[in-house]
């Protein structure tokens, strides 16, 4: 089948629809254009492609499988399948593009990524795609995630990462994103930022949700071949939103096919209790791309939470905000409780560990099966559970039988 879709968004100037685009100083988007320049021919030419697909296979254990839950159907009714981007190398689905933009530096003869991490889980990913390539790390990390995610600062460091401790602000995120562009702005020739999301300025949406299309991609044809149909609907969770984009580009085209984003909806719908953006927010430009957004008046991003700290951001790709529009993509929320229960639903009914990110969608996909029982429903299951466990065991009380 031909992918139409891919070829015509986002336009040449990194627009979906009215979202997108890149808001950011002169000096930046020089960088930015020959970036996309080095993108357009690069990554199309033979040798990238075949050399990125033999990582893929052999380094990262690609195709992953396709999965139908057996037990938690029967529970639930309907029938349930998950993409198991869990078995993927370390963990979860961001190493699709991180290596990506690993290989891609390497082109480029670039000696250092530099990104930002918020939980740690895109800092462990390019650590580990910088291992790969034998290129320099440098992940910016606030002190108060530092001291939250201890295991992930190890993991980066023994894969020969430093990690560079933001001090100022709220010393999260949003503090690591300013303090790694500023490093990117003092050496562009030799270093490249690597984004964690199909968030930013253009071409990283484009460029981030083009490596992760292999999820749909493999998901479709593994489906196909299961089922010797399409999936009824396919869903995933949304933080920044490139599992999700991974997944939906592969059945975009399929008309028949429903697809679903599931949004964070935290503790409750007040201001800072969720990060349900999609859901809940207004346009708006933030971190040089205009987007779906939870602002106050002045258009200044406000606090969020999530349970899942994958998917605790103000704001998602300008791609997710195009397809909210058009009604391609629905977007709903599954709030913390929701998720808590799915995690321990599916350690217990089918001996998968997943994600709190990840059981944002499960829960939505019980929700669906339960009430649609003659439907199927793909989950892409982005990542596993293991980095969640102590957080699940000081918070909460694992259900007897
Ligand atoms: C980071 C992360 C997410 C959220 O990122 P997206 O860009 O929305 O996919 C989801 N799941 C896992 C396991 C993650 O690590």
């Amino acid at each position: 089948m031909s992918h139409q879709y891919l070829k015509t968004q986002p336009n040449e100037k990194g627009f979906f629809g009215e979202y997108g685009g890149s808001f950011v100083p002169e000096v930046l988007q020089k960088e930015m254009d020959s970036i996309t320049a080095a993108y357009y021919s690069i990554s199309k030419s033979h040798e990238f492609i075949t050399e990125l697909r033999a990582i893929r296979k052999h380094f990262q254990g690609r195709p992953t499988p396709t999965y139908f839950c057996k037990n938690l159907s029967n529970k639930t009714g309907g029938r349930i399948y998950l993409k198991r981007e869990d078995l993927n190398h370390t963990g979860a689905h961001k190493l699709n593009h991180c290596m990506g933009e690993g290989l891609l530096a390497k082109y480029l003869g670039k000696k250092k990524l530099i990104a930002e991490t918020g939980a740690g889980q895109h800092g462990v990913a390019l650590a580990t795609a910088a291992a790969y390539f034998g290129l320099e790390c440098e992940i910016h990390m606030g002190e108060v995630d530092i001291a939250k995610e201890h295991p992930n600062v190890v993991r980066m460091k023994l894969l020969g990462a430093t990690v560079i401790p933001v001090t100022h602000g709220l010393k999260t995120l949003k503090e690591s994103v300013d303090s790694a562009f500023d490093a990117y702005l003092k050496d562009p020739i030799n270093s490249i930022y690597c984004i964690g999301s199909v968030v930013g300025p253009h071409p990283f949406p484009m460029m981030v949700r083009d490596f992760q299309h292999v999820v749909g991609v493999e998901a479709r044809e593994q489906f196909l071949e299961m089922t010797g149909e399409l999936p009824d609907v396919v869903t995933a969770c949304v933080g920044g939103g490139s599992n999700a984009m991974g997944i939906f580009s592969g059945f975009i085209d399929d008309e028949n096919v429903r697809l679903v984003g599931v949004e964070p909806g935290g503790r409750s719908l007040k201001i800072g209790d969720h990060a349900a953006s999609l859901s809940y927010g207004k346009p708006g430009v933030l971190h040089g791309f205009r987007s779906y957004l939870l602002q106050n008046d002045k258009g200044e991003p406000n606090p969020v939470y999530s349970i899942a700290s994958g998917l605790d951001y103000p704001g998602s790709g300008p791609e997710h905000s195009m397809l909210k529009d058009q009604g391609r993509v629905e977007y709903v929320t599954a709030n913390d409780a929701e998720c808590v229960d799915s995690f321990f639903t599916l350690s217990r009914v089918e001996g998968i560990i997943p994600a709190l990110e990840s059981s944002h969608a499960v829960a939505y996909a019980q929700k669906y099966a339960h009430e649609n029982p003659r439907k199927t429903i793909l989950v892409n299951l982005s990542g596993r559970g293991d980095k969640d466990i102590d957080f699940i065991l000081e918070n909460y009380e694992i259900p007897s039988k």
